[in-house]
């Protein structure tokens, strides 16, 4: 049976893809409009999409993304355990950071997903998907905290790609995804999502 959020969600991907609310629909190869269960209780969001992003229309599938797979795996869940998007959902030329302009002309977009997937948990991947709940906060002080913003419950932690140039930040990250891990019983998430054994509806791209 579809769920009406996957609808939503298919929905909102088509009209991501087609998008040119802010000239980086100019620019892009493909929008990333996001991956992951519809049903998921763990929603992650990431910075904007980079170049292999950019080429396959996939979030996180570039060595950032890996490094997020492999800290996701510490804890013993994968991508088929959440969903995954950008703050931003196309590609910014030379991987600069996003314009304040590009974040609001995606706004809309993030906070449907959101709705749509109705997680229990969101993890804030790096200073700007935090900063977009929480702005002008430090992400080195916040990071690995639960906290609520409104009806949400937000979990900062380091951006992978900050963990892949100064190496150190590694053992930092893998400290914070223990914590979720704990939170995962606190809040009853479950990281089972469609597990009706309709594997496909556990991966597909919105
Ligand atoms: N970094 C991000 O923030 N998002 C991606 O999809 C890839 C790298």
């Amino acid at each position: 049976m579809t769920q009406p959020s996957a609808t939503s969600l298919q929905v909102l991907a088509q009209i991501i893809e087609t998008c040119q609310n802010c000239p980086l629909g100019g620019s892009r190869g493909k929008a990333v409009p996001g991956q992951g269960a519809s049903t998921s209780d763990l929603f992650f969001i990431g910075e904007a999409p980079g170049s292999s992003e950019d080429q396959q229309g996939v979030p996180f599938v570039g060595a950032a993304g890996k490094l997020l797979d492999w800290l996701l795996a510490e804890i013993a869940l994968s991508r088929t355990d959440i969903f995954i998007t950008n703050m931003v959902k196309c590609r910014p030329p030379n991987n600069r950071d996003p314009l304040p302009e590009e974040v609001s002309a995606c706004s809309q977009y993030l906070e449907s997903q959101i709705a749509a997937v109705s997680p229990k948990i969101i993890v804030t991947l790096g200073r700007h998907a935090f900063n977009r709940f929480f702005p002008g906060e430090s992400i080195m002080k916040a990071r690995g905290e639960i906290r609520s913003f409104g009806e949400l419950r937000i979990f900062p932690v380091l951006h992978p790609a900050a963990a892949l140039y100064r190496r150190e930040l590694q053992s930092v990250l893998k400290e914070d995804f223990a914590k979720l891990r704990e939170l995962l019983n606190e809040f009853e998430v479950s990281v089972d999502a469609d597990s009706d054994g309709d594997d496909s509806a556990q991966l597909t791209m919105f």
